[in-house]
């Protein structure tokens, strides 16, 4: 893939550029992961990078899966950086390429810390989280001057895959008038009652987006008191990001012509193709 004459990094080998993929359109990524891509001899990649985007790396690259898949459990994350550590030590240039932002509920700085402690170099790249592009891509926009002037980002799952007890809720909902809420499928029934629980009215609209910026995006609209049937009865299924605010309402008001013919407030889900 051409690159513009901008002076992009060499490539040097023993080194690992760790670097988000985006949420899944490639036309997201970054000029330095396609830089990276053009170079790298190894790309190791998460679930969430799809086909399109390795379809970007130059001929002879080898490609590894590090995420899970098929229901096979994923590598433990010390058998990546040690991964990582061992190609880096056999002259390698090492992309290690994740979905969205790696620094974004990307596990990106325990990777790096590993580096750090092996005394491998490494790089940086971010990329597009899909809090931001992907609900972009649905017609949602993260703030708008008479909504709201913050928004909170937080993860429907820690470590341990349970939902975090270290949220203060409470504060939370009365501080930040939308939440964007990854990895929010496994535990939806769970995040909306700590979120009514906490104060958040029945009727604060909410959405989730799954797939979002790909072709087989869908774009469920709803309300706080009944996302969690409405997302049943249109089988949501991860990825996907919950978001709860008034921002949801502006998705319809921009009348974007392909998302308003396949959106009805509360009900419907289809694809936003
Ligand atoms: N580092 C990533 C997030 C990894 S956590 C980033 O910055 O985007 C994985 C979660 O990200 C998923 O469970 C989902 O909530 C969200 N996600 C990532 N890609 C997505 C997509 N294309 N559509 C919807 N949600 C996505």
């Amino acid at each position: 893939m051409q690159l513009p004459a901008l002076d992009m990094p060499v490539f040097q080998p023993g080194w690992v550029w760790l670097a988000g993929a985006g949420p899944g359109d490639p036309g997201l990524l970054t000029l330095h992961a396609v830089n990276a891509l053009n170079q790298a001899d190894v790309v190791i990649y998460d679930a969430l990078v799809g086909d399109g985007i390795l379809r970007c790396a130059r001929a002879n690259t080898v490609l590894e899966y590090a995420g899970k898949r098929g229901g096979k459990p994923s590598l433990k994350q010390r058998d990546i950086s040690e991964r990582l550590v061992e190609l880096a030590r056999q002259g390698k240039r090492v992309l290690r390429l994740k979905g969205g932002d790696p620094f974004v509920f990307g596990r990106g700085a325990e990777e790096a810390l590993s580096l750090r402690e092996a005394g491998i170099p490494f790089r940086i790249i971010p990329g597009i989280s899909a809090g931001i592009g992907g609900l972009a891509y649905a017609g949602i926009p993260l703030t708008h001057r008479d909504t709201n002037s913050c928004v909170t980002f937080l993860t429907g799952h820690n470590a341990s895959g349970e939902v975090p007890d270290s949220l203060d809720w409470a504060a939370m909902v009365r501080a930040s008038p939308v939440l964007v809420i990854y990895m929010a499928m496994k535990h939806l029934d769970i995040l909306v009652a700590k979120l009514s629980h906490a104060g958040l009215a029945g009727e604060r609209p909410a959405a989730l987006v799954q797939n979002a910026t790909l072709p087989e995006m869908r774009i469920l609209v709803s309300r706080l008191d009944r996302i969690v049937a409405d997302a049943e009865a249109a089988q949501m299924a991860p990825p996907a990001l919950l978001v709860v605010g008034e921002v949801v309402d502006l998705q319809a008001a921009f009348g974007r012509s392909d998302l308003q013919a396949t959106l009805t407030m509360g009900a419907a889900c289809q694809a936003a193709s």
